[in-house]
């Protein structure tokens, strides 16, 4: 079911266009009220992801309905075209996402570019670290209205404990003065393992050094706040590292795919299999690498078409993603030629999982074309013994790859 969006604007031209964007560009049921009376049934009706609501309505000219909504648990996204200070900072006080002027069309774009951060927010964990509980707590209320998973903890030691076993967290928001390790001890230590891609580091200190942001900068911190912030200024901070972030991890996942199938590409294979060959070899894990390879794929291309021959090749890769775990690394090393690392199997377990890789290539009908049906087999060389390096293995899969296609192909040969 879609989540629902509610929209509570008097003005009826514009409470219609920011409606009308929200359901083209984002995938949501939008309600629209014109007055705190309607927007109450709305509101008593349904369990909204977000609302989006005017200051002044006409049985409602004091944001009532902000106090409304939020005592019944909404998030709430004040629209206003008042720009008093004094009054733009006594909403901020109230628990909202965000305060949005709405005089333009900027606006509701800028409407739409906040609802697509909360929605991505959701995605990512943020790990606080304060040894001032009602601080802790403060950040973590912000963080979750924010729509973050938050996982708060008091001191230093306890977050690197949490991020080892934790793989979700993008971001660390940590203090400096804390009793043991303090803040600065701990950027340093998360550095040594954790990259800027893996995750980013905000600093939020009552310190007044004038040195203090620099020293954190210096040693791998992506941002540093004075814990005099405004709750604006927190979630602008907040939500440029966490973009800085996901620009960083979708370049570099761009850098590690292969386009045409998404698998991973031949440079990806080699770094990233390296690493576990060599672990897998010093703890005797058992592990399998299979290079596949489709047979007589020059046909194909020559008797219907380049572009049936690609959709062939995305069909093995859907094929070889699904047949294999997360865990594993599957990769399209060129043109019709693909690898797989199966890590810790038995050599048992691998050549059933390949077999069954096998019978479903040849089961598997790629399209018709003028009642002619394509279909395709892969020979395979599988290994699973520890040579000096990958490499090495690898090769060894390849010359049993050369067997499979000598001995007459749509086999697995293994050594
Ligand atoms: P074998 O059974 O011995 O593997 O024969 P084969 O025809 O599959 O192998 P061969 O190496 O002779 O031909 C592979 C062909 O794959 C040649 C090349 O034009 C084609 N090819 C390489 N990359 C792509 C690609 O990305 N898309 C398409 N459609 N064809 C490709
Ligand atoms: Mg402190
Ligand atoms: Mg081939």
């Amino acid at each position: 079911m879609k989540k629902r969006i509610l929209v509570v604007e008097d003005n009826k031209t514009l409470a219609k266009l920011i409606a009308k964007k929200i359901s083209i560009e984002l995938d949501f049921e939008v309600d629209t009220a014109y007055n705190l009376q309607e927007a109450k049934l709305f509101l008593k009706r349904y369990k909204y992801f977000l609302t989006l609501l005017d200051l002044n309505l006409p049985d409602a000219p004091n944001g009532e309905i902000v106090d409304y909504a939020l005592k019944l648990n909404n998030r709430v996204i004040v629209l206003s075209a008042s720009i008093d200070k004094d009054f733009r900072r006594a909403v901020l006080k109230k628990n909202i996402i965000d305060y949005v002027n709405k005089s333009g069309v900027n606006d509701v774009n800028y409407i739409i570019q906040t609802i697509k951060r909360v929605q991505k927010n959701s995605n990512h964990t943020v790990l606080v670290i304060d040894d001032s509980m009602v601080f802790r707590k403060q950040m973590q209320g912000l963080l979750e209205n924010m729509f973050f998973k938050v996982i708060a903890v008091a001191h230093g030691e306890e977050a690197l404990g949490i991020l080892s076993t934790n793989s979700s967290i993008s971001l660390v928001l940590t203090d400096y003065h804390m009793p043991v390790m303090d803040g600065l001890e701990l950027t340093i230590e998360i550095r040594k393992t954790y990259t800027k891609t893996d995750l980013a580091i905000i600093v939020v200190s009552e310190d007044n050094d004038e040195e203090t942001t620099a020293l954190f900068l210096k040693n791998g911190a992506n941002d540093y706040m004075k814990k005099s912030f405004s709750k604006e200024e927190f979630s602008c901070r907040i939500n440029n590292s966490i973009e800085a972030l996901e620009n960083i991890q979708e370049i570099t996942n761009h850098a590690n795919r292969d386009f045409l199938t998404g698998l991973y590409n031949r440079r990806y294979f080699f770094a990233n299999a390296s690493k576990y060959f060599d672990d897998a070899k010093k703890n005797s894990e058992h592990f399998a690498i299979a290079m596949i390879d489709i047979d007589h794929f020059k046909k194909i291309n020559d008797t219907y078409s380049q572009e049936i021959g690609d959709r062939v090749i995305v069909n093995l890769a859907d094929i070889l993603r699904t047949s294999t775990s997360n865990d594993d690394i599957v990769a399209r090393l060129g043109g019709e030629e693909f690898c797989i690392l199966l890590k810790n199997v038995s050599a048992q377990k691998a050549l059933e999982i390949f077999e069954k890789i096998k019978e479903k290539v040849e089961n598997h009908v790629s399209m018709r074309d003028k009642n002619e049906e394509i279909k395709f087999t892969v020979s395979m060389g599988v290994t699973t013994t520890h040579d000096e390096d990958l490499n090495a293995s690898v090769n060894e899969a390849d010359m049993m790859l050369h067997n499979a296609k000598q001995n007459g192909r749509n086999q697995i040969a293994i050594s």
